[in-house]
């Protein structure tokens, strides 16, 4: 392992990941490193939209909406395994925003950036559109416009094997604990996953710790030689999950009396997603849980909604996150704080540059890494140009980016393979999926199944090559199969991730 790189990133969460990636594209020897698991914090609590965020335009955010709606399809032609076009149902409630203000706001939304994909907004009646089976009878029109959807934790894992397949060192479970800048560069202290101390040394630091990204600095820079000029708020989110309560492949946008948004996304066939609330945040953001009164709150706001009402017992799973929102003095309301970022660029002494990120989305990591890296770049004497607008993400190789014929084309190849688990696997691997199911020619080949739906030699790949180290790094990130794991079969998993691993290790 090298102990001198031109960057060392800290964080990895689709920030830091897509920094990684960009800079080792550009020619920088770069290392990361990830104090946990790859996406375990708000990377992969998010509501799984790659959007331009309609409700921003009420903001006037229209610079962020414009690069964010830019975005939507430069990643769906990067990633069109993990990455899909959602249909979006907005039911019309005439005492909630006039209808000429939505049409409005989906007209700017339509035209601010050109589309090749998605499809335009319209206005429908849902006594004919099969989204108004499930909605109150009162309830008789409303509008459709197009986002994306997004395998939040799976972006990050393959920006960061992207990363890695360009030259990148990936440092999971090590977190970095203290930086001292010299002439020569930051050295820097960093604690391995068996709480081992080791240094390095780094040009360049970059600070994308997410909802750390103050305390990194406060904390960890000695002697303090820095101080913030922006500030984070955080701002915790959550999401429900319930067995599925509505039979189409739309998800609906219900508009709130208190001025925010649920969406109730259809998930993984069987399930609903719900969410998200908007709460201050004053805790630590390791143990960001959801309370009652935000189950509650989700809860309520489908039910104005649909006929088929849900209660707190109807919920199989939750998640929360923090948002690192970039805070704004005169933003009292959680729900309007922007949420464009900013990045701060120190440099303590003629060797040692810190950039600094604050805020930001997922829709729009790419823009911020590319932005990132231009900034930082000056201090090398390397020009590389920005190269990720048009490069594939790993499995992401896809033909004109069409995800369904390249399904039936994986179906025709492993017959053997049952067709709810091929198309699995081609959403989670992609073009990859050769890589991971190897010479297998029979489902006796997968191995021993660990968990339902979890076969052995896709545990194996989860481990060789995406970093999966514990139980619920395979069941809730690399992949979601965490849903129809039982306590039996997550303790199996364990235990044979522990003799795979220390078996791998003695090899
Ligand atoms: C409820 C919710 C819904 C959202 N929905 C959407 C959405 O639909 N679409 C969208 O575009 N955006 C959405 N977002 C925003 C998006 O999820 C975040 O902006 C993004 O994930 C932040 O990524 P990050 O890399 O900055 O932070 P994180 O993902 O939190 O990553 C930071 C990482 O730094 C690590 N770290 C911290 N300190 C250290 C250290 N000392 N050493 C090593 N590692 C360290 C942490 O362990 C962490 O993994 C949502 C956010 C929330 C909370």
């Amino acid at each position: 392992m090298k102990t001198n790189v031109d960057v060392l990133v800290v964080g990895g969460g689709i920030n830091g990941v897509g920094i990684a990636r960009d800079a080792v594209g550009r020619g920088l020897s770069v290392m990361l490193c990830e104090k946990d698991d790859l996406a375990s914090h708000t990377s992969s609590a998010s509501t799984k939209l790659i959007h331009g965020g309609l409700r921003y335009l009420e903001y006037y955010e229209f610079g962020l909406v414009r690069k964010a709606l830019q975005e939507r399809e430069v990643l769906l032609r990067a990633a069109p395994h993990i990455i899909s076009p959602l249909r979006f149902v907005m039911p019309h409630m005439p005492h909630l925003r006039p209808a000429w203000m939505i049409r409005l706001g989906l007209f700017l939304y339509d035209h601010l950036s050109s589309r090749d994909i998605l499809l335009g907004s319209r206005g429908i009646q849902f006594k004919t559109h099969p989204s108004g089976q499930p909605l109150r009878e009162s309830i008789t029109k409303g509008f459709v416009y197009s986002d994306a959807w997004v395998d939040d934790a799976r972006l990050v894992v393959l920006n960061a094997m992207d990363a890695q397949e360009r030259g990148a060192t990936i440092l999971t479970r090590t977190k970095m604990v203290a930086a001292k800048p010299s002439e020569q560069g930051w050295q820097v202290e960093l604690i391995d996953t068996h709480q081992r101390p080791f240094m390095i040394q780094a040009r360049t630091i970059v600070n994308a710790t997410g909802p750390w990204v103050s305390s990194l600095i406060n904390e960890s820079i000695h002697p303090k030689s820095i101080t913030p000029r922006n500030e984070i708020r955080l701002v915790k989110g959550s999401h429900i999950v319930t067995k599925k309560l509505f039979d189409h492949d739309h998800a609906y946008i219900f508009q709130n009396p208190d001025n925010r948004i649920v969406f109730a996304i259809p998930y993984l066939h069987q399930y609903t997603l719900i969410g998200t609330t908007d709460l201050e945040y004053k805790d630590d953001p390791n143990q960001v849980t959801i309370n009652t009164d935000e189950i509650r709150y989700l809860c309520d706001s489908v039910n104005t909604y649909f006929k088929q009402s849900i209660q707190p017992t109807d919920v199989l799973w939750d998640y929360s996150g923090v948002r690192p929102l970039l805070e704004q003095e005169d933003t009292k309301n959680a729900s309007a704080v922007t949420r464009d970022y900013h990045l701060e660029l120190d440099a303590p002494t003629a060797g040692a540059q810190l950039l600094s990120v604050f805020g930001g989305k997922i829709t729009t990591f790419r823009r911020l890494a590319q932005e990132a890296v231009t900034l930082i770049q000056p201090a090398f004497a390397n020009h590389h140009a920005n190269w990720t607008d048009t490069a594939s993400l790993p499995g992401g190789d896809i033909a004109n980016a069409d995800f369904n014929s390249f399904c039936v084309k994986i179906e025709q190849s492993y017959p053997w393979l049952p067709a709810d688990l091929a198309r699995r696997y081609a959403g989670n691997y992609g073009t990859r999926m050769t890589t991971m199911l190897k010479q297998a020619n029979s489902i006796a080949d997968l191995g021993e199944e660990l968990s339902p739906g979890l076969f052995e030699l896709e545990a194996q790949y989860l481990v060789d090559v995406e970093w999966a180290q514990q139980a619920d790094d395979i069941l809730w990130r690399r992949t979601k199969l965490g849903l129809s794991a039982t306590p039996e079969s997550t303790q199996r998993l364990q235990q044979w991730l522990e003799h795979y691993r220390s078996r791998e290790s003695s090899n």
